[in-house]
C-alpha cells in the first residue's frame, strides 16, 4: 500500500523540519534559502522514519531531500556504515558524495566514503573499515567488494536508490538484489526515480515496508507571449555563458535567476565587472536595501537583477522585457512563475534558460507541462559578438548624426584646428575613447573571451562520462590504479590561485587544522590568507595553497613536522 502526497503547498523554512543543528548550519552555509517542494514534502518523512518512493528528476533538489535527514538520524559517534546510498554511475556517486560531504561540513566525525569502479579496491575497503558512515556507491563494485566480504553491510540503517530507473536501464538488477539481500531487514528505505514503471514498483514491493509516495504532481500550465529559449552548458562555464548572451541579447531590463545566495554575489559581480548596472538581490538583504534595489530597476538605474526565488517574491516591474533562468528552477511551476515576470503589460518578453547536461530531462518536463518548445541557441562566438557591438554602437549614433542642431559643430571647429587634424582622424579619437576597454575587432573580441576553465572531477556530467548506456557494468572495472578512490571525499571546489596540497597525516595521527595551519603559517611564512581550505580525514589531510611559489613553499616545509611526525606536503593531482 503506498500513499499519495502531491503537491502539500512549499511553505516553510528549513528551520521548521526539525533538522539536526548542525545539519542546519551546513545548509546556510551552502546558501540555500528554502526547502525545495521535494525536499518539503520527503524531509519530514524520512525524518519521521517512513521508507518513501520519490519521483523526481536530477534538478529538483533530491539529493539534499534524503542527505539531509538522513545525516540528520544518524548515530555520528558510532564509527561503522550505517548509510547506503547506490547510485547508477561514478559520477553522480561521486556528486551524491560531495553533496554530503558538505551538508556533514559540520559533523567532523562523520566520513563519507565512494565506493565506484576505475579505482583501487584497498583504499575504498580500508575507508569502510575504517568507520565510514556513509557510503555511496554504484551496484556493481559493491557487489564485487561483498563478494570479498560479505558482512560489510551488516550495520546499514539507511538505503537510498538514488535514480533507481537509471540503474535497472544499466542492468544492475541482479546486483541490486544482491545488494538487499546482504543488508539488514531492520532498515529504512527510501527510493528516487524520475519514472517509476512496473520493474520499480516491484522492486519497492518487495524492498520497501508501507512506503510513501511523494511526487512533484505538474499540472498543465500556460505561457504567452513570451519567446523563450535555452542553452546547453556545463556548470561551471554558466558565468562565461551569461556575459556572452548579454552581449547579443537586447534588453532594457533582465531580472537573472540562481539557487544561491553565493551565486547572486558571484554573478552579479561578474556583470558588474564588465561595466553592467547590476545588484544582487538574496534573503540576507535587509527589506528596505531590497525595495531601494527594486526601485533603481524600476526606474533605470539598475539594469540587471540577480535574485533567488525567495527573493524575487512578489517583485514586479513592467521594464522587465528579459528573465534569464542562471540556474533551473525546481519544477516547471516555478519556471512559468519566473518567466512570467517578463511581458508585463502586453509587452513582449523572453525568457533564457541555460541547462546543464544533466538537467535535459527537467527541460524535457518543462516543455511538456507548458505545451511548449523551448527553442536551444548556441553560445555566441566571437563573429556574433562583434556584430552585437556594431549593431549597438549604431543604434546609439544614428540619432546623434540625424541631430542637425548638434551644438558641438564649434568645438569641432576648434578641435581640428587646435589638434591640427582632419574631422575624420577625430572621429577616429573619439571612437577610440567611446569604445575603451571594449574590443572592436574579431581577434581582439576573441582575445577578450575568458578562457573556458576546465572541468574538474565535481562538476563532470553523467552525459559526458564517454560511454554508452548499458555499459554499466564498467563500473566494476579496474586499472586507473591512480588511488583516486583513496577514503576519499570527492573534493570541494578550489578557491582562485590555489592548488591542494595533500599530506599522509590525518585524524589517526592526531592531527588537527590547527596543527597544519599552524605548521604552514610558522615555517611557510605565509600570512593567513594565502592559506585556503584545510580538509583532515581519517588517513591523510589536504590543504589548499597559493600556486604562485609553491615550489618554494614546499621547499620551505620540507623537514616541517606536525604531531612529532613528517609533514612532507606534495601537490595533490585530482585526476
Ligand atoms: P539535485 O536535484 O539534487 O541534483 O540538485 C540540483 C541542484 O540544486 C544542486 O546544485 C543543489 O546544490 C541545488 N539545491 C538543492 N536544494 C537546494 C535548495 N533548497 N536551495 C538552493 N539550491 C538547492
Amino acid at each position: 500500500m503506498t500513499q499519495e502526497i502531491e503537491n502539500t503547498p512549499a511553505v516553510g523554512t528549513f528551520a521548521t523540519l526539525d533538522l539536526h543543528p548542525s545539519v542546519l548550519a551546513a545548509i546556510t552555509a551552502v546558501g540555500y534559502e528554502e526547502p525545495s517542494p521535494i525536499q518539503t514534502q520527503s524531509i519530514p518523512l524520512i525524518m519521521a522514519g517512513h521508507d518513501m518512493i520519490g519521483q523526481a528528476q536530477t534538478g529538483t533538489g533530491k539529493t539534499a531531500a534524503f542527505a539531509l535527514p538522513i545525516l540528520s538520524r544518524i548515530d555520528a559517534m558510532r564509527r561503522e556504515a550505517q548509510v547506503l546510498v547506490l547510485a547508477p554511475t561514478r559520477e553522480l556517486a561521486l556528486q551524491v558524495a560531495t553533496a554530503f560531504e558538505s551538508f556533514a561540513a559540520q559533523m567532523p566525525s562523520v566520513n563519507v566514503v565512494a565506493i565506484y569502479g576505475g579505482a583501487p579496491m584497498g583504499p575504498q575497503l580500508k575507508a569502510i573499515r575504517n568507520g565510514a558512515q556513509v557510503i555511496v556507491a554504484t551496484p556493481g563494485r559493491l557487489v564485487d567488494h561483498l563478494s570479498r566480504n560479505g558482512g560489510l553491510l551488516s550495520t546499514i540503517k539507511f538505503l537510498v536508490l538514488d535514480e533507481a530507473d537509471e540503474m535497472l536501464k544499466l542492468g544492475f538488477m541482479d546486483d541490486l538484489e544482491v545488494i538487499f539481500n546482504a543488508m539488514p531487514d531492520e532498515r529504512q528505505t527510501v527510493l528516487f526515480s524520475a519514472t517509476l514503471p512496473a520493474s520499480i514498483r516491484g522492486i519497492a514491493e518487495k524492498h520497501l515496508r508501507n512506503p510513501q509516495q511523494v511526487k512533484i504532481a505538474s499540472k498543465t500550465q500556460t505561457v504567452a507571449r513570451i519567446d523563450q529559449a535555452h542553452l546547453m552548458v556545463h556548470a561551471d562555464q554558466k558565468v562565461n555563458a551569461v556575459l556572452r548572451l548579454l552581449e547579443v541579447e537586447d534588453f532594457d531590463a533582465m531580472i537573472g535567476f540562481v539557487r544561491t545566495k553565493q551565486a547572486t554575489l558571484d554573478i552579479a559581480a561578474a556583470l558588474e565587472a564588465k561595466g553592467y548596472k547590476v545588484a544582487a538581490l538574496n534573503g540576507d538583504i535587509a527589506q528596505n536595501q531590497r525595495e531601494r534595489v527594486i526601485e533603481s530597476l524600476k526606474d533605470g538605474r539598475l539594469n540587471i537583477v540577480i535574485a533567488t526565488d525567495v527573493a524575487a517574491r512578489g517583485l514586479d516591474v513592467p521594464r522587465i522585457t528579459h528573465v534569464f533562468n542562471i540556474d533551473m528552477p525546481y519544477d516547471p511551476e516555478s519556471y512559468v512563475h519566473r518567466i512570467g515576470r517578463t511581458g508585463r503589460a502586453g509587452r513582449d518578453g523572453r525568457a533564457l534558460l541555460l541547462v546543464t547536461p544533466r538537467e535535459r530531462r527537467m527541460l524535457q518536463v518543462i516543455e511538456r507541462v507548458t505545451g511548449q518548445k523551448v527553442a536551444e541557441i548556441l553560445l555566441p562566438d566571437a563573429k556574433v559578438i562583434l556584430q552585437a557591438r556594431i549593431r549597438r554602437l549604431t543604434q546609439d549614433l544614428a540619432p546623434r548624426v540625424k541631430d542637425t542642431a548638434n551644438q558641438n559643430a564649434e568645438l569641432l571647429a576648434h578641435l581640428t584646428t587646435e589638434l591640427n587634424c582632419s574631422a575624420e582622424d577625430l572621429a577616429l579619437a573619439l571612437l577610440a575613447k567611446t569604445t575603451e576597454g571594449q574590443a572592436f575587432t574579431l581577434d581582439g573580441v576573441e582575445r577578450e573571451q575568458p578562457v573556458l576553465a576546465p572541468r574538474g572531477r565535481d562538476n563532470r556530467d553523467r552525459d559526458d562520462r564517454g560511454r554508452g548506456r548499458g555499459e554499466g557494468r564498467n563500473d566494476r572495472g579496474e586499472g586507473r590504479g591512480d588511488g583516486a578512490g583513496r577514503e576519499r571525499r570527492a573534493p570541494l571546489a578550489l578557491s582562485e590561485g590555489k592548488v591542494r596540497c595533500r599530506t599522509a597525516l590525518g585524524i589517526r595521527d592526531g592531527v588537527a587544522a590547527r596543527n597544519l595551519l599552524g605548521a604552514i603559517l610558522n615555517e611557510g611564512g605565509l600570512s593567513r590568507d594565502a592559506i585556503g581550505r584545510i580538509q583532515i580525514r581519517e588517513s591523510f589531510s589536504l590543504v589548499e595553497l597559493p600556486e604562485e611559489g609553491l615550489e618554494r613553499l614546499l621547499g620551505k616545509l620540507k623537514d616541517t613536522r606536525v604531531a612529532g611526525k613528517a609533514l612532507k606536503l606534495r601537490r595533490y593531482r585530482e585526476d
